[in-house]
């Protein structure tokens, strides 16, 4: 119960209020049966989970810094109430990609050093330095704002330097990263406190041009060895190449409870879910179509049942006639297109009669079996990264620990 927390508890609450970011607290803790007796669609994010997580991969990790990646809204998990819950966690610092992700985290009462991976304008140095965001520096314009907003509001305001070591994607080539940095380091209210890259197959199979791109931030290192603080790996090279580790580790999916691709690494607990409830039951006779093109029709007599989660919840349209839901335990295809509200899933073999309410889970587990979100980007022909990151918009994201919920967000009315 979000109240019994006390002061610190109470204060992010009042701020996350004031930013329309949450909240619906309940007197008393409810299970989630209860809470989503009335609810068509809605995503859990369990708690215990996250925790469990931070604590496996710390412990896999051994003693490197853990930077908790909660961009894009903490991959659609709701950054607002989960950074608050990884702090308590113990993750050591955050980092998102845009500025106004890190103020959002200021406003809901994360305390942890931001770092910001993404590009900023010298525009944004007066409102990032009074945030005490962390900066990725570019440019010597962007390095010439922060020293003055850090200059008008007295205090040493932290940069770090990113090197281009051959994803070509943010960053500055070698010598131009060198020569910023020691520009940098002349202004006077300026730290360069880290130096950072970031790899470009750290998931794949092949995954040897880390070398190459380590080579480069070896020289760098070597160039600007009086910078403390250096991180270039993400889950992937975190978990997969130790000698890349650095000061600090950038975690974003394995947070989630999800390994990538080709990385093996701890046990990890899935932290989303996303079920909805049965809204109707049909029959369809063989030959007859369903749902938008009428693409699946059946060849014996079947049950279709209607679940209300579409593409613009982030259930994404090519799933429609490839995945897979979970209903009673038992995995039913998905039949038919997806609409931007709804689908339907054939649950002729289902167990029983499955009728209106029922729950059906399109990510986690029901009974023995389980949906990841691996399986369904397999299915989806994208990554995992893609699935739960583009569940947002209208889903209420329901808070749990063990089941029982502690927030909502957004409110339910
Ligand atoms: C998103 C991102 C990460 C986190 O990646 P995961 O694979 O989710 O751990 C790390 N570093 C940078 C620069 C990123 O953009």
């Amino acid at each position: 119960m979000l109240g019994s927390r006390g002061g610190a508890g109470q204060s992010r609450l009042a701020a996350r209020e004031r930013t329309g970011q949450l909240v619906q607290t309940q007197g008393t803790q409810r299970a989630l049966g209860e809470v989503t007796r009335n609810l068509n669609s809605w995503i859990e994010v369990d708690f215990g989970a996250a925790q469990a997580n931070v604590r496996a991969l710390k412990g896999a990790l051994g003693p490197v810094e853990l930077i908790a990646v909660v961009k894009a809204n903490a991959y659609g998990a709701g950054a607002a109430v989960l950074a608050p819950e990884l702090e308590g966690a113990g993750v050591d610092r955050f980092a998102v990609v845009w500025p106004h992700e890190g103020y959002m985290l200021r406003q809901v009462g994360v305390t942890r050093p931001i770092l910001v991976l993404g590009h900023a304008f010298p525009a944004d140095a007066t409102q990032a330095v009074r945030a005490g965001l962390t900066l990725t520096c570019h440019s010597r314009e962007l390095g010439d704002a922060v020293s003055e907003a850090a200059g008008m509001a007295g205090v040493t305001a932290k940069v770090h330097v990113k090197v281009d070591t051959g994803l070509h994607r943010f960053g500055l080539e070698l010598d131009t990263a060198v020569a910023l940095a020691e520009y940098l380091r002349g202004l006077p209210h300026v730290e360069v406190e880290g130096l950072t890259t970031h790899m470009a197959n750290a998931d794949e199979a092949d995954d040897s041009f880390a070398e190459t791109q380590h080579k480069v931030f070896r020289e760098a290192a070597a160039r600007l060895p009086w910078i403390p603080y250096r991180h270039t790996a993400n889950s992937a090279t975190a978990l997969r190449r130790g000698e890349l580790h650095y000061s600090g580790v950038r975690v974003g999916l394995a947070i989630h409870g999800i390994l990538p691709p080709n990385t093996p690494g701890p046990v990890l607990k899935p932290v989303l879910a996303l079920r909805a409830r049965v809204a109707r039951v049909t029959e369809v006779a063989p030959g007859e179509g369903v749902s938008y093109g009428l693409t699946w029709r059946p060849s014996r007599p079947s049950r279709v049942a209607l679940i209300p989660v579409g593409y613009a919840d982030g259930w994404r349209r090519n799933l429609g006639n490839e995945g897979d839901v979970l209903v009673r335990g038992a995995r039913c295809p998905m039949a038919g297109r997806v609409c931007m509200d709804q689908f339907l899933v054939d649950v002729t073999d289902a167990p029983g009669d499955v009728g209106e309410g029922e729950v059906a889970t399109l990510l986690g587990s029901d009974g023995a079996e389980a949906i990841t979100a691996a399986d369904v980007a397999e299915r989806a022909g994208t990554i995992a990264w893609d699935v739960i990151a583009s569940l947002q918009g209208r889903l209420p994201r329901l808070y749990h620990r063990a089941g029982e919920v502690e927030q909502i967000a957004p409110p339910l009315w």
